[in-house]
């Protein structure tokens, strides 16, 4: 057995890094112990599609030495994956049987790429999702012997990558089953001014239709077959068909896992000084009041935040998980999404406002004195002020005219 640990983390990334540094301002003695099963020490994962456009080199999105990420006596072990968890004698396993004793337990081990079964072949070489800093590399590898990647699923994360594969100067085809790309953050016609500067910039993209297999060669992948009979040839294939938490090592544990693993208002689990945070964890919307889980590093360093507050003593309230999505990566085209933007159906209040290069959806509740959400493109101007307004569910009847022609501004709130 390994030294035991006042404070054992699994998984060294946004969440776990976070709940360390927190950890160390609370505990300068506590032995703080994470442990990661990539390769690769901590990094800043939002920056791994530069590694596959050779903007950044590892060195240059690795997490230590980084403003508050340098080292204050935190272990982080790689190569260390978690088998199992007993929550009664307080230690966890390793695949090589090593097992490491703790007295408070944080599981922040995020999420995987879900690669659907029913889409044949994804095993050929060639195949990629972008999750890690070796998938990356592996991809920046592949595209020396590609001229044309085919992404399959048209999420941010799957737009990242195919940028990064056009600044390596191949033909990127994205083939999308719904009617629009990024169709989680926005509904289809409000797109149109993200979909003008992907086409601008080059992005091929096939709407309403599906993979169902990868066809291969001795050199790996040769083509996408696709539902209507066609194939796409190509030499690499990207899918971005969503995440899935990363939980089997707790079966038997006892921990509470519904889909993600269920965290308390003060990010505990149902086992005894075992808390949760990040991709992983399942809390609450504060707008909605929905049991929610997040893809955002944002999201992943409060939570992670707060569960280092909470194991090291200071009994802390989580806030809640509230999705906010700057993306001025995706064609140059900022935009932000948040709160609640899908409106088809509902009880809800909608303003829109269009022009040659800007779209701005804002959302009332039913009752027109909530903002519950926004959509900005083109000009993403106080969308912090607008995300304040969502988030504390303000009463907005002072300033509605404002929110609506998009000029409320920090004065607003002075009085
Ligand atoms: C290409 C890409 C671009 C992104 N861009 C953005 C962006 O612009 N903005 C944004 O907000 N978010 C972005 N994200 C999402 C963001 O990276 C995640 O929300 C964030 O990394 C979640 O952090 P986490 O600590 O919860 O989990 P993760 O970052 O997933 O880290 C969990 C770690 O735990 C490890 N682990 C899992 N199981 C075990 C085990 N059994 N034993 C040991 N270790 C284990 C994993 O291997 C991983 O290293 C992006 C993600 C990707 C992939």
């Amino acid at each position: 057995m390994a030294e035991p640990s006042k404070y054992l983390i699994v998984g060294a990334s946004a969440a776990g890094m976070a709940a360390a540094h927190t950890i160390r301002a609370h505990d300068p003695q506590g032995v703080v112990t994470l442990l990661s099963q990539e390769p690769d020490p901590p990094y800043f994962r939002p920056m791994i599609p530069f590694m596959v456009s050779g903007k950044k080199r590892a060195e240059e999105i690795a997490m230590d030495g980084c403003g508050p990420y340098t080292a204050q006596e935190i272990t982080v072990k790689t190569n260390a994956r978690v088998m199992s968890v007993d929550t009664k004698k307080k230690s966890v396993s390793l695949d090589d049987a090593q097992t490491f004793a703790y007295e408070k337990l944080l599981l922040a081990t995020g999420s995987r790429p879900y690669i659907p079964s029913e889409i044949e072949g994804t095993n050929a070489p060639g195949v990629f999702a972008l999750r890690t800093l070796a998938d990356a590399r592996n991809m920046a590898q592949r595209v020396t012997s590609t001229d044309h990647a085919v992404m399959l699923g048209g999420g941010l994360l799957n737009l990242k990558a195919a940028f990064a594969l056009l600044e390596r100067g191949i033909k990127v085809t994205l083939v999308v089953y719904s009617p629009e790309v990024l169709s989680q953050l926005m509904e289809p016609e409000d797109a149109f001014l993200l979909r003008k500067a992907l086409d601008k910039a080059g992005l091929k993209i096939r709407t309403g239709a599906s993979a169902t297999g990868v066809n291969s060669g001795p050199s790996g992948v040769t083509g996408v077959a696709l539902d209507d009979g066609t194939e796409l040839p190509c030499q690499m294939v990207c899918i971005g068909k969503g995440v899935r938490p990363n939980v089997e090592f707790l079966d038997g544990s006892g921990v509470q896992v519904e889909n993600g693993i269920v965290a308390d208002a003060t990010t505990g689990t149902s086992a005894p000084d075992t808390y949760t945070a990040g991709d992983v964890a399942v809390t609450f919307d504060p707008v909605t009041g929905d049991r929610v889980m997040t893809a955002l590093w944002t999201n992943a360093v409060e939570m992670g935040r707060c569960a280092g507050q909470n194991m090291a003593g200071v009994k802390t309230a989580y806030t809640g998980t509230f999705g906010i999505l700057n993306a001025t990566q995706v064609a140059e085209e900022p935009f932000v999404s948040m709160g609640v933007v899908h409106t088809k159906g509902k009880d809800l209040e909608i303003h829109t406002h269009r022009t040659e290069a800007t779209y701005a959806k804002l959302v009332f509740g039913p009752a027109g004195d909530r903002l519950v959400g926004a959509l900005f493109i083109g000009d993403i101007t106080n969308a912090g002020i607008y995300r304040y307004v969502i988030r504390n569910k303000t009463p907005v009847a002072k300033f509605k005219r404002q929110i609506i022609d998009h000029t409320l501004h920090y004065g607003h709130f002075l009085t």
